[in-house]
Parts: structure tokens; C-alpha cells; sequence
């Protein structure tokens, strides 16, 4: 299979954690369906988003009940696209995001002075090419990650020090701090915070495991993977289907 297309973070990351997955996604095209916790990201995301764009140029943030319209248009727009547990109550889920947002824009939102945001990358490895963009960089050369969870991790997960590798190989900036909201359904949110830098020897595996990837892609190489943490029929939309095409 040739991949005439630049490969985005999420299709690398994808294809990492199963690469069956990735072929459903993005070969055969099936219908994606993410939880009820990227739900609340994205809106997050979004309501953060249209803080630091206007904020580059007002130096002020958002009022809070602007970002919770933003948050709360989001979270509308992609509920029928989200998967659903029988045991989840939307306003619950969309109240817990609300909370987490509030947190973030009394404590984080005002130390951030942004200087880009939304900036669009290109690596290109010859013929291979990887795209993506860039969440914020602050007016001191900070690469500014923020995502949602739901319990606190205990280090930087692997895909996001990936996502991070990436940026630093497309923009050369390599300081870097990632702010979690960690969204609680029952106790109050919290922020917690990884700093680092990206080092040579990271973008050097990233590289690598880029080319392994679009390598195995273009062989069609998938194979399901059952020990993933994210194998549920909570976390896989496909779950029923690769049941049944995969017999392991
Ligand atoms: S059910 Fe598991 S093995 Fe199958 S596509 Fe989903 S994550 Fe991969």
C-alpha cells in the first residue's frame, strides 16, 4: 500500500497501539467512535483554543462563561458521535468538564501568555511526510500541551511525548510543559504538571519508529492487539467487529 498522504500524530499513534484499529480507521474508513473522556477533551480543548487565539491579540482572557458557551457548544455538537457507556449521565459527564475548565481558567489560563497557536507543521522524512499542528507556544518558547484525564498519570504517557518529539522536529523549539486537568466525576478537578526538554537521542527513536510504522503500513502489516490497555469494548469502537474478523 503506498501512503500518498502526510500521516498525522493520531494515525502514528493509532497504528502503535493496534494497528488493526488503524486499519479500520483509515483504510477501510469505518465510522470512529470515541468515548464520553475525548468528548469533554475536545470541548476543553476548543474552549481553551478560542481563549489563546483571541488572547495573542487582547492579552486578556475569555470571561469563564464565554469558555463554558464554547465548551458547551462543543460538547452538544459531537454527542451523537460519542460512545456511549450504559451507566454515563451526559450532564454529569458535561458538569465534570465545566468544573475542570473553571480550574484551569482561574489558575493556569492567566500565567499564559501565548505567542502562537493552532501552528500548522510538516515534517517531511523524503517521501514520507507527517503533519500536524501545534496547540500553543508561549511568548517564552514553551511548547503548551494541556489534555484532560481522568485519573492522574504517573508520568508523561508515551504518545504525548511523541506528539511533543514531533513538534520539536518540525519547529526546532524543544522546551516543553504539559498542564493535565484531571477532569474527577465525584471529588473536585485537579492540574497537575510535566516540564521537559526534547533531547537528540528522542527525536533519533522517533524517527525511527516513524519509519517502522510507514514501513509496516505499506507492507499491510495488522495485527490485532489484545493486551492493549484501550482493547475494551469501552475504549475500541471496534470491539464486536475485530472479534469477529480475528479469531485470537
Ligand atoms: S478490539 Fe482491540 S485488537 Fe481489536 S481493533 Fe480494537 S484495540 Fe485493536
Amino acid at each position: 500500500m503506498n501512503i500518498e498522504y502526510p500521516l498525522s500524530i493520531s494515525s502514528l499513534n493509532t497504528y502503535i497501539q493496534c494497528s488493526v484499529k488503524w486499519k479500520y480507521q483509515y483504510v477501510d474508513k469505518y465510522p470512529m467512535l470515541t468515548g464520553s473522556s475525548a468528548l469533554i477533551g475536545k470541548a476543553f480543548h476548543k474552549a481553551i483554543e478560542e481563549n489563546y487565539k483571541q488572547k495573542i491579540i487582547s492579552k486578556k482572557d475569555l470571561s469563564i462563561s464565554e469558555m463554558i458557551n464554547i465548551y458547551n457548544n462543543a460538547f452538544c455538537s459531537e454527542i451523537d458521535k460519542t460512545l456511549w457507556q450504559e451507566d454515563e449521565d451526559i450532564i454529569e459527564i458535561s458538569e465534570s468538564g465545566v468544573r475542570a475548565l473553571k480550574l484551569y481558567h482561574s489558575q493556569i489560563s492567566p500565567i499564559v501568555y501565548p505567542s502562537e497557536s493552532e501552528k500548522e507543521f510538516l515534517v517531511d522524512f523524503g517521501s514520507l511526510k507527517l503533519q500536524g499542528h501545534i496547540d500553543l507556544i508561549d511568548q517564552d518558547g514553551w511548547l503548551i500541551e494541556t489534555k484532560t484525564a481522568s485519573r492522574k498519570p504517573k508520568e508523561l504517557y508515551s504518545n504525548y511525548k511523541r506528539q511533543i518529539t514531533a513538534y520539536a522536529l518540525a519547529i526546532n523549539i524543544y522546551k516543553y510543559r504539559f498542564d493535565f486537568s484531571i477532569i474527577s466525576r465525584i471529588n473536585r478537578p485537579e492540574i497537575m504538571q510535566f516540564k521537559g526538554v526534547v533531547k537528540d537521542i528522542d527525536k533519533w527513536d522517533f524517527k525511527n519508529e516513524f519509519l517502522h510504522v510507514t514501513d509496516n503500513i505499506q507492507k499491510e502489516i495488522y495485527e490485532p492487539n489484545r493486551k492493549s490497555q484501550l482493547c475494551s469494548d469501552k475504549w475500541c469502537c471496534y470491539y464486536e467487529r475485530c472479534h469477529s474478523d480475528y479469531k485470537i
